[in-house]
Protein backbone atom coordinates (compact mmCIF):
# COMPACT_ATOMS: atom_id res chain seq x y z
CA UNK A 1 0.00 0.00 0.00
CA UNK A 2 2.58 2.63 1.20
CA UNK A 3 6.13 2.18 -0.32
CA UNK A 4 9.05 4.76 0.85
CA UNK A 5 12.12 4.42 -0.92
CA UNK A 6 15.41 6.59 -0.09
CA UNK A 7 13.48 9.42 1.29
CA UNK A 8 15.12 12.51 2.09
CA UNK A 9 14.20 15.46 3.25
CA UNK A 10 14.65 19.44 4.41
CA UNK A 11 12.64 22.48 5.42
CA UNK A 12 15.36 24.43 4.35
CA UNK A 13 18.19 24.80 1.87
CA UNK A 14 21.15 23.79 3.86
CA UNK A 15 23.80 21.12 3.95
CA UNK A 16 23.14 17.48 4.18
CA UNK A 17 23.60 17.55 7.77
CA UNK A 18 20.55 19.63 8.13
CA UNK A 19 17.88 16.85 6.80
CA UNK A 20 15.56 16.57 8.34
CA UNK A 21 14.06 12.88 7.21
CA UNK A 22 17.76 10.52 6.10
CA UNK A 23 17.31 7.61 3.47
CA UNK A 24 13.96 6.58 5.04
CA UNK A 25 13.09 3.44 3.63
CA UNK A 26 10.02 1.23 4.70
CA UNK A 27 6.93 -1.01 2.79
CA UNK A 28 3.54 -0.66 4.72
CA UNK A 29 1.15 -4.15 3.69
CA UNK A 30 -2.38 -3.55 3.05
CA UNK A 31 -4.39 -4.26 6.56
CA UNK A 32 -1.21 -3.37 8.53
CA UNK A 33 -0.78 -0.98 11.09
CA UNK A 34 2.50 0.39 11.24
CA UNK A 35 3.63 2.69 13.75
CA UNK A 36 6.51 5.47 13.81
CA UNK A 37 7.85 5.51 16.99
CA UNK A 38 10.59 8.10 17.83
CA UNK A 39 10.93 10.98 20.89
CA UNK A 40 9.95 14.81 19.68
CA UNK A 41 11.33 15.98 16.74
CA UNK A 42 12.31 12.93 15.42
CA UNK A 43 10.47 13.35 12.14
CA UNK A 44 7.69 11.53 12.51
CA UNK A 45 5.09 14.00 11.79
CA UNK A 46 7.32 15.35 8.70
CA UNK A 47 6.86 11.89 7.36
CA UNK A 48 3.26 11.86 7.59
CA UNK A 49 3.09 14.96 6.06
CA UNK A 50 5.21 13.79 2.79
CA UNK A 51 3.37 10.47 2.74
CA UNK A 52 -0.16 12.71 2.13
CA UNK A 53 0.95 14.62 -0.03
CA UNK A 54 1.41 17.89 1.83
CA UNK A 55 5.02 18.34 1.72
CA UNK A 56 6.13 17.60 -2.07
CA UNK A 57 9.95 19.06 -2.65
CA UNK A 58 11.59 15.31 -1.19
CA UNK A 59 14.26 13.29 -2.55
CA UNK A 60 13.29 9.58 -3.35
CA UNK A 61 10.32 7.87 -4.15
CA UNK A 62 7.21 7.57 -1.91
CA UNK A 63 4.17 5.80 -3.41
CA UNK A 64 0.70 5.16 -2.17
CA UNK A 65 -1.37 2.50 -3.59
CA UNK A 66 1.30 2.77 -6.70
CA UNK A 67 1.42 6.39 -7.09
CA UNK A 68 4.33 8.57 -6.81
CA UNK A 69 2.37 11.06 -4.09
CA UNK A 70 4.63 14.12 -5.64
CA UNK A 71 2.19 14.04 -8.78
CA UNK A 72 -1.26 13.07 -6.88
CA UNK A 73 -4.16 15.25 -7.48
CA UNK A 74 -7.37 15.80 -5.25
CA UNK A 75 -8.29 12.63 -5.90
CA UNK A 76 -5.98 10.66 -3.45
CA UNK A 77 -7.80 12.90 -0.83
CA UNK A 78 -10.78 10.63 -1.51
CA UNK A 79 -8.94 7.51 -0.54
CA UNK A 80 -7.24 8.40 2.43
CA UNK A 81 -7.99 9.63 5.85
CA UNK A 82 -5.75 12.22 7.97
CA UNK A 83 -5.66 13.50 11.80
CA UNK A 84 -3.31 16.29 12.21
CA UNK A 85 -1.33 16.52 15.83
CA UNK A 86 -2.79 19.55 16.65
CA UNK A 87 -6.52 19.53 16.06
CA UNK A 88 -7.42 21.96 12.82
CA UNK A 89 -11.52 22.53 13.66
CA UNK A 90 -13.40 26.15 13.54
CA UNK A 91 -14.18 26.85 17.07
CA UNK A 92 -17.47 28.91 16.23
CA UNK A 93 -18.71 25.77 14.07
CA UNK A 94 -20.23 22.77 16.59
CA UNK A 95 -19.41 19.55 16.44
CA UNK A 96 -21.60 18.25 14.06
CA UNK A 97 -21.31 21.55 11.73
CA UNK A 98 -17.74 21.09 11.74
CA UNK A 99 -17.88 17.12 10.54
CA UNK A 100 -20.45 18.16 8.43
CA UNK A 101 -18.36 21.07 6.58
CA UNK A 102 -15.51 18.62 6.16
CA UNK A 103 -17.53 16.29 4.65
CA UNK A 104 -18.96 18.37 2.03
CA UNK A 105 -15.23 18.62 0.73
CA UNK A 106 -15.97 14.37 -0.38
CA UNK A 107 -17.28 13.49 -4.15
CA UNK A 108 -17.79 10.27 -2.66
CA UNK A 109 -19.92 8.20 -0.14
CA UNK A 110 -19.45 9.51 3.14
CA UNK A 111 -19.90 8.48 6.49
CA UNK A 112 -23.13 9.41 8.83
CA UNK A 113 -22.03 12.08 11.10
CA UNK A 114 -23.92 11.18 14.38
CA UNK A 115 -22.25 7.50 14.14
CA UNK A 116 -19.02 9.23 13.99
CA UNK A 117 -19.67 11.41 17.21
CA UNK A 118 -20.99 8.69 18.90
CA UNK A 119 -17.77 6.17 18.23
CA UNK A 120 -15.51 9.15 20.05
CA UNK A 121 -18.23 9.75 22.88
CA UNK A 122 -19.42 12.66 21.86
CA UNK A 123 -22.90 12.07 20.86
CA UNK A 124 -24.31 14.55 23.45
CA UNK A 125 -22.34 17.32 22.12
CA UNK A 126 -22.60 17.20 18.93
CA UNK A 127 -24.74 20.80 18.98
CA UNK A 128 -21.93 22.30 21.13
CA UNK A 129 -19.38 24.86 19.53
CA UNK A 130 -15.69 23.55 19.26
CA UNK A 131 -14.71 26.71 21.75
CA UNK A 132 -16.41 24.86 24.63
CA UNK A 133 -14.97 22.05 24.50
CA UNK A 134 -11.75 20.75 26.07
CA UNK A 135 -8.74 19.32 24.53
CA UNK A 136 -9.16 16.09 24.49
CA UNK A 137 -12.39 16.20 23.21
CA UNK A 138 -10.90 18.19 20.05
CA UNK A 139 -8.90 15.93 19.81
CA UNK A 140 -11.52 13.06 19.89
CA UNK A 141 -13.47 15.63 16.76
CA UNK A 142 -10.39 15.50 15.12
CA UNK A 143 -10.09 11.73 15.08
CA UNK A 144 -13.37 11.40 13.36
CA UNK A 145 -12.71 13.43 10.61
CA UNK A 146 -9.86 10.60 9.19
CA UNK A 147 -13.09 8.61 9.11
CA UNK A 148 -15.42 10.95 6.83
CA UNK A 149 -15.04 9.16 3.85
CA UNK A 150 -14.82 5.62 4.77
CA UNK A 151 -10.78 5.23 3.61
CA UNK A 152 -8.94 2.72 2.85
CA UNK A 153 -5.91 4.29 4.22
CA UNK A 154 -5.87 6.34 7.84
CA UNK A 155 -2.99 8.46 9.17
CA UNK A 156 -3.13 8.76 12.77
CA UNK A 157 -0.46 11.30 14.17
CA UNK A 158 -0.38 11.06 18.20
CA UNK A 159 -3.72 10.38 18.04
CA UNK A 160 -4.08 9.41 21.80
CA UNK A 161 -2.41 12.20 22.58
CA UNK A 162 -3.79 14.26 25.58
CA UNK A 163 -6.62 11.63 26.23
CA UNK A 164 -7.58 10.16 29.29
CA UNK A 165 -6.78 6.34 29.82
CA UNK A 166 -10.94 5.61 29.07
CA UNK A 167 -10.96 7.58 25.96
CA UNK A 168 -7.25 6.34 25.03
CA UNK A 169 -8.32 2.85 25.40
CA UNK A 170 -11.34 3.44 23.27
CA UNK A 171 -9.50 5.39 20.41
CA UNK A 172 -7.07 2.24 20.57
CA UNK A 173 -9.66 -0.06 20.21
CA UNK A 174 -11.25 1.96 17.23
CA UNK A 175 -8.07 1.69 15.84
CA UNK A 176 -8.01 -1.90 15.96
CA UNK A 177 -11.61 -2.66 14.63
CA UNK A 178 -10.41 -0.89 11.31
CA UNK A 179 -7.65 -3.37 11.21
CA UNK A 180 -10.72 -6.01 11.39
CA UNK A 181 -11.90 -4.47 8.52
CA UNK A 182 -9.06 -4.54 6.48
CA UNK A 183 -7.87 -0.98 6.29
CA UNK A 184 -4.54 -0.20 6.93
CA UNK A 185 -3.07 2.33 9.12
CA UNK A 186 0.43 4.43 9.47
CA UNK A 187 0.26 6.01 13.48
CA UNK A 188 3.15 7.99 14.24
CA UNK A 189 3.54 8.32 18.10
CA UNK A 190 6.05 8.84 20.98
CA UNK A 191 3.71 6.41 23.52
CA UNK A 192 5.40 3.06 23.75
CA UNK A 193 2.13 1.46 25.23
CA UNK A 194 0.40 2.70 21.61
CA UNK A 195 3.22 1.21 19.39
CA UNK A 196 3.42 -2.08 21.40
CA UNK A 197 -0.69 -2.85 21.97
CA UNK A 198 -1.52 -1.60 18.17
CA UNK A 199 1.34 -2.28 15.94
CA UNK A 200 1.98 -5.14 13.59
CA UNK A 201 5.50 -3.40 13.06
CA UNK A 202 6.79 -0.73 14.65
CA UNK A 203 10.19 1.48 12.88
CA UNK A 204 12.65 3.25 15.88
CA UNK A 205 13.09 6.91 14.29
CA UNK A 206 15.45 9.10 15.69
CA UNK A 207 17.16 12.29 14.03
CA UNK A 208 15.44 11.78 10.99
CA UNK A 209 16.51 8.47 10.72
CA UNK A 210 15.12 5.19 10.88
CA UNK A 211 17.45 2.57 13.06
CA UNK A 212 15.51 -0.70 13.23
CA UNK A 213 11.60 -1.57 11.92
CA UNK A 214 10.67 -5.07 13.50
CA UNK A 215 7.06 -6.29 15.49
CA UNK A 216 6.89 -5.71 18.71
CA UNK A 217 6.98 -9.22 19.82
CA UNK A 218 10.15 -10.42 17.61
CA UNK A 219 11.79 -6.64 19.08
CA UNK A 220 10.80 -8.07 22.63
CA UNK A 221 11.94 -11.83 21.91
CA UNK A 222 15.47 -10.82 20.28
CA UNK A 223 16.37 -7.87 22.03
CA UNK A 224 14.95 -7.52 25.34
CA UNK A 225 17.59 -8.92 28.46
CA UNK A 226 16.05 -12.59 29.20
CA UNK A 227 16.08 -12.87 33.33
CA UNK A 228 13.95 -14.89 35.55
CA UNK A 229 12.87 -13.31 38.86
CA UNK A 230 12.76 -15.40 41.74
CA UNK A 231 10.78 -14.38 45.15
CA UNK A 232 10.97 -16.50 48.44
CA UNK A 233 10.16 -16.40 52.10
CA UNK A 234 13.02 -17.03 54.61
CA UNK A 235 12.55 -16.57 58.34
CA UNK A 236 9.15 -14.63 57.50
CA UNK A 237 10.64 -12.73 55.24
CA UNK A 238 10.55 -11.95 50.79
CA UNK A 239 13.98 -12.17 49.55
CA UNK A 240 14.15 -12.23 45.58
CA UNK A 241 17.02 -12.87 43.06
CA UNK A 242 17.78 -12.67 39.58
CA UNK A 243 18.77 -15.64 37.09
CA UNK A 244 19.51 -15.22 33.57
CA UNK A 245 17.32 -17.39 32.02
CA UNK A 246 20.43 -18.80 29.21
CA UNK A 247 20.79 -22.55 30.91
CA UNK A 248 18.75 -21.76 33.64
CA UNK A 249 18.24 -26.12 34.36
CA UNK A 250 22.07 -26.06 35.25
CA UNK A 251 22.47 -22.79 37.10
CA UNK A 252 22.97 -24.45 40.52
CA UNK A 253 22.33 -21.59 42.51
CA UNK A 254 19.02 -21.49 41.07
CA UNK A 255 17.81 -25.11 41.61
CA UNK A 256 19.15 -24.73 45.14
CA UNK A 257 16.51 -22.05 46.25
CA UNK A 258 13.78 -23.96 43.76
CA UNK A 259 14.93 -27.23 45.84
CA UNK A 260 14.87 -25.42 49.54
CA UNK A 261 13.08 -22.51 49.61
CA UNK A 262 9.41 -21.67 50.16
CA UNK A 263 8.99 -19.53 46.77
CA UNK A 264 6.32 -17.01 46.68
CA UNK A 265 6.63 -16.16 42.91
CA UNK A 266 8.47 -16.89 39.79
CA UNK A 267 8.47 -14.51 36.73
CA UNK A 268 10.37 -13.40 33.77
CA UNK A 269 11.30 -10.11 33.78
CA UNK A 270 10.53 -8.69 29.91
CA UNK A 271 11.95 -5.54 28.52
CA UNK A 272 9.53 -3.00 27.47
CA UNK A 273 9.52 -1.39 24.30
CA UNK A 274 10.96 1.73 25.48
CA UNK A 275 14.14 -0.49 27.30
CA UNK A 276 14.77 -1.95 23.88
CA UNK A 277 14.26 1.72 22.11
CA UNK A 278 16.60 3.01 24.51
CA UNK A 279 19.28 0.23 24.07
CA UNK A 280 19.06 0.34 20.33
CA UNK A 281 19.32 4.07 19.73
CA UNK A 282 20.62 5.48 22.89
CA UNK A 283 17.89 7.60 23.55
CA UNK A 284 14.21 8.07 24.70
CA UNK A 285 11.32 8.49 24.54
CA UNK A 286 10.26 11.42 25.84
P1 LIG B 1 8.06 14.68 15.36
O1 LIG B 1 6.68 14.60 14.74
O2 LIG B 1 8.78 13.38 15.34
O3 LIG B 1 8.01 15.27 16.73
P2 LIG B 1 8.57 16.65 13.29
O4 LIG B 1 8.44 15.89 12.03
O5 LIG B 1 7.42 17.52 13.68
O6 LIG B 1 8.96 15.66 14.47
O7 LIG B 1 9.85 17.57 13.22
C1 LIG B 1 11.13 17.09 12.79
C2 LIG B 1 12.11 18.25 12.76
O8 LIG B 1 11.72 19.19 11.76
C3 LIG B 1 12.20 19.03 14.06
O9 LIG B 1 13.54 19.39 14.26
C4 LIG B 1 11.34 20.24 13.81
O10 LIG B 1 11.78 21.34 14.56
C5 LIG B 1 11.53 20.48 12.32
N1 LIG B 1 10.34 21.09 11.69
C6 LIG B 1 9.07 20.62 11.78
N2 LIG B 1 8.23 21.39 11.06
C7 LIG B 1 8.98 22.37 10.51
C8 LIG B 1 8.71 23.50 9.66
N3 LIG B 1 7.47 23.75 9.21
N4 LIG B 1 9.75 24.28 9.30
C9 LIG B 1 11.01 24.02 9.73
N5 LIG B 1 11.34 22.98 10.54
C10 LIG B 1 10.35 22.18 10.92
MG1 LIG C 1 4.82 14.96 15.60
Amino acid sequence: MIEVKNLNFTYGKGSKNSLTLKDINFTINKGEIFGFLGPSGAGKSTTQKIIIGILKNYLGSVKVMGKEVRNVKEDYYEKIGVSFELPNLYSKFTASENLSFFRGMYKGETEDINKLLAMVNLENYSNKKVSDFSKGMKMRLNFCRAFLNNPEIIFLDEPTSGLDPLNAKNIKDIILQKKEEGKTIFLTTHNMNVAEELCDRVAFIVDGRIKLIDSPRNLKIRKGSKNIKVEYKEDGVIKEEIFTMESIGCNNDFLKIIKEKKIERIFTMEATLEDIFIEVTGRSLS
